[in-house]
C-alpha cells in the first residue's frame, strides 16, 4: 500500500503490527514456551558460569562493593551478624575448637538434624569399602519401611520408634550383611546396600543378630 504521508504510514504500521501481535499471541506464547523449555538449562548454566567467573576474576571489586554497602549501613549488617550468631550457637562454639573437635561437633549436629541421612551415608560408605554391589537407600524409603513394618521390630515385633533419641529407636539392619561375606548353601554371598536388603530391628534383636543373614517374614508387614 503506497503512502504519501509518512505519518499515515507510521500509523498504518503500528495498527498492523498490533493486529499481527494479537493474531500471533497464542502462537508466540507456544513457541516461547518451547524455547524456554529447551534453553532453560543452558540459560541457568550460563548465568551461573558468568557469576562464578565474575567472582573469580574480580574479587577486589566484590570486596569493595561489600565494604561500601557495610559502610553505608553498618548497623544493619551488625544486627544481621548478631542474629545469625544467636541462631547458630553451635557454629559459634565450633570456631573456638580444634579441627578434629569441630568436625566431631558438626557431624553430631548433622546426625541430630537427620539421623537417617547420616546412617544411609555410613552404610553406603561401608558398602563401598566392603566391595558389595547395590544402591543406596533414602530416608524416605526407611520411613516407608517403618510404616510397612507397622512400627514394629522385624524379628520380635517389639514396638520400635523413629525418634532419634528414643531408647526404642529402630536399628537399620541389612538382612544379608554387607560387612562380611557369610557363606551358606556353599555359595559366597554378600548383601546389597539398598532398601530390599534392609529391615528395621529393635536394639536387642540387632545385637543378637550380628551379621547372620536372617530374613524375617515380618518385614513385609
Ligand atoms: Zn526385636
Amino acid at each position: 500500500m503506497p503512502f504519501k504521508d509518512p505519518e499515515h504510514k507510521r500509523e498504518y504500521d503500528k495498527a498492523y503490527s498490533k493486529i499481527w501481535r494479537l493474531v500471533n499471541k497464542e502462537h508466540k506464547r507456544y513457541t516461547d514456551a518451547i524455547w524456554e523449555a529447551e534453553h532453560r538449562h543452558q540459560r541457568l548454566n550460563s548465568s551461573r558460569e558468568r557469576q562464578a567467573r565474575y567472582r573469580q576474576e574480580r574479587p577486589e571489586e566484590i570486596r569493595a562493593i561489600a565494604r561500601a554497602r557495610y559502610a553505608a549501613n553498618p548497623e544493619k549488617y551488625k544486627a544481621a551478624a548478631r542474629a545469625w550468631r544467636k541462631s547458630h550457637p553451635e557454629y559459634v562454639k565450633s570456631r573456638k575448637l580444634s579441627d578434629r573437635a569441630r568436625a566431631n561437633l558438626l557431624s553430631r549436629m548433622r546426625y541430630a538434624l537427620d539421623p537417617n541421612k547420616t546412617l544411609s551415608y555410613y552404610h553406603k560408605r561401608r558398602a563401598i569399602k566392603s566391595g558389595s554391589a547395590g544402591n543406596n537407600y533414602t530416608a524416605v524409603e526407611i520411613a516407608k519401611l517403618f510404616e510397612l513394618q507397622k512400627r514394629r521390630c522385624a524379628m520380635c515385633s517389639a514396638v520400635i520408634s523413629n525418634v532419634a533419641k528414643s531408647a526404642q529407636k529402630y536399628h537399620i539392619d541389612h538382612v544379608i550383611s554387607i560387612a562380611s561375606w557369610p557363606t551358606y548353601g556353599g555359595k559366597k554371598r554378600f548383601g546389597v546396600n539398598d532398601i530390599r536388603n534392609i529391615q528395621l530391628l529393635c536394639r536387642i534383636c540387632n545385637l543378637k543378630k550380628g551379621s547372620k543373614p536372617i530374613l524375617m517374614p515380618k518385614r513385609k508387614g
